[in-house]
């Protein structure tokens, strides 16, 4: 991979991880738990929970995204090898790159 990608690369992956990180901020701000007394009705606050819910595992796939782009980080400076198949070892196309830094594997492997 050539020197002016990787940073490219980087910029975008550094990006992704800023989004995320906001994202999780305000995903978090929404899983305050509900108080029992609250004026807003039985209905309501089940439909709240369930919102939650939803909210709380949009959280845990934000994070383990943050986690795989923060490998990826480090994998461009010190991996000779990446931007490489791990199953076939052909080049994995920039353009895959760029939309998913954390692939590892080309389109016809990872299916
Ligand atoms: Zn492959």
């Amino acid at each position: 991979m050539k020197d002016k990608q990787k940073v490219e690369l980087n910029k975008k992956i550094k990006n992704e991880i800023e989004t995320l990180k906001r994202t999780v901020e305000e995903l978090k701000e929404t899983i305050d738990p509900v108080a029992p007394d609250d004026a807003i009705g039985r209905l309501s606050r089940l439909d709240t929970m369930l919102n939650q819910g939803i909210n709380k595992s949009s959280i845990s796939q934000s994070l383990d995204r943050i986690m795989k782009l923060g490998n990826a980080l480090i994998r461009i400076d010190e991996d000779p090898f990446f931007g490489e198949c791990q199953e076939c070892g052909e080049q994995i196309p920039f353009a895959r790159l760029i939309a998913l830094p954390e692939s590892r594997f080309c389109v016809d492997c990872a299916e």
